[in-house]
């Protein structure tokens, strides 16, 4: 199957090292002023304070608070909202595990929905499906950038009076109707991840308008320590989950290239949309209406009747380009992991689980069609603010070059199947 001839391939930027990343020398002029000052802690100097002021401008909230990771803003977020044990949390079946984890800290149960097929987002219909009387929250994964249909989400949501936390790990800057995701919910929870738009190599932060949320995030910081308070105490259960002013530094100069790395990122995904439209076999993905796209990753939809092998035979013939691609993005939904399949928690309690209701913790393959299709058939390159259009179009044709080396003839697409016809979730009526 493999050519026996190596392509012309170039280096492609990567967001693991410095070829696609933007620390110039503001961020070294940022991080050695902190390291001659001494202070590094951010209760204590001026760029943790400066970080949260104007992240909150940039997206236009009330309050920002800083933190050392996505998992750690996600936590903050679950904390302020503040569940009883065994209360329920509407979360997604594809996402990063640190978006999970912190449900189960807080004695909450993670009851997942299904996705779109299309989008691997999680939509109202999914949600609704799930929601019982025991719902405490929902939280919404914008996946690779692309924002899940939030007008239809939040009117679901506020019908029943259900707060919403959006991860926005992965997508900055994103917008529906004109409005930053993250700022939409409740709360907005962010990475700044080495892999993130806009990274510190680990941390985070979070954004909210509302008050009360507000003091709460602020404390879960903190050791709930009433900082500033007449008569200071640690209020509640709380970590420290502050980030350095190492970290606070990079990310004031970094914020101040966010919407250059975004723009970029979508001048590269809007030459791939073009060189790929209209091939046989491979979709693009497509932002909902009203929405904009920051493309943490640019996907393809690959559709195994037509290309053997699907998304895994496109990968592997990507490999000849030196492309490397991951098909099925995380493979499993996230319930398939042990820590969800054996229950493995505080001790051998199965805490916060052994207080689920069996329908929460019900994870047959059956009520996550759109997943399993979703999975089985995205294919995630990698994108950044560092690809140049030479970039782009490489890639492009690196896709369609592998692409005639693993498509099937006719008769045989004819014996893999008509495509199933409408989405496996919503039956067409929303998706397509
Ligand atoms: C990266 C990521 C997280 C976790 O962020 P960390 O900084 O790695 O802890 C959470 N949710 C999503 C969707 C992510 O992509």
């Amino acid at each position: 199957m493999s050519p026996k001839t190596q392509k012309q391939t170039i280096k492609l930027p990567s967001d693991q090292d410095i070829s696609g990343r933007t620390f110039g020398a503001e961020e070294i002029a940022a991080v050695t002023e902190v390291l001659q000052s001494g202070v590094l802690i951010t209760t204590k100097g001026r760029f943790g304070k400066q970080l949260e002021a104007s992240f909150a401008e940039k997206l236009g909230v009330k309050y920002a608070y800083a933190c050392n990771s996505g998992s750690a803003a996600v936590h903050t977020a679950i904390a302020a909202i503040n569940p009883n044990p065994g209360d329920e949390i509407v979360t997604t079946s594809i996402t990063d595990m640190g978006a999970l984890t912190p449900i189960m800290f807080q004695g909450a149960i993670p009851v997942f929905a299904d996705v779109c097929p299309k989008t691997l987002n999680v939509t109202a219909q999914t949600i609704e499906a799930v929601l019982s009387d025991k719902t405490k929250a929902i939280i919404v994964t914008h996946l690779f950038g692309n924002p899940c249909m939030m007008n239809e989400i939040m009117a679901l949501a506020d019908s029943r009076g259900i707060p919403v936390i959006e991860d926005t790990a992965q997508s900055p800057l994103a917008t529906v109707d004109g409005k930053y995701v993250g700022t939409i919910g409740k709360i907005g929870a962010f990475s700044f991840q080495q892999g993130k738009h806009l990274t510190t190599g680990e941390g985070g932060i979070v954004v909210t308008n509302d008050d009360d949320l507000a003091r709460r995030m602020f404390l879960f910081i903190n050791k709930a320590w009433g900082y500033g308070d007449a008569n200071a105490d640690h209020y509640f259960s709380a970590l420290n989950y502050r980030m350095t002013e190492l970290q606070a530094a990079l990310a004031v100069e970094q914020l101040k290239k966010l919407d250059a790395c975004v723009a970029q990122r979508q001048k590269m995904a809007k030459i791939l949309d073009e060189k790929l439209a209209g091939i046989d076999g491979i979709e693009v993905y497509q932002a909902a209406r009203g929405a904009t796209h920051v493309y943490w990753k640019y996907c393809l939809r690959v559709d195994d009747t037509k290309i053997q092998d699907g998304a895994v035979g496109l990968a592997k013939a990507l490999k000849v380009y030196d492309v490397a691609s991951a098909p099925r993005y995380v493979v499993k939904p996230a319930f398939k992991c042990q820590v969800f399949t054996e229950q493995n928690t505080l001790g051998d309690s199965h805490f916060p689980f052994n207080l689920a209701r069996p329908e929460a913790v019900d994870y047959s393959e059956e009520k996550f069609p759109g997943t399993f299709k979703g999975l089985h058939d995205v294919l995630v390159l990698p994108i950044n603010e560092k690809y140049e259009a030479a970039h782009a179009e490489f890639l492009a044709d690196s896709i369609k070059e592998a692409v005639k080396t693993v498509r099937r003839g006719d008769a045989e697409t004819r014996r893999h199947g008509e495509s199933a016809g409408g989405c496996v979730v919503c039956g067409g009526n929303i998706c397509q």
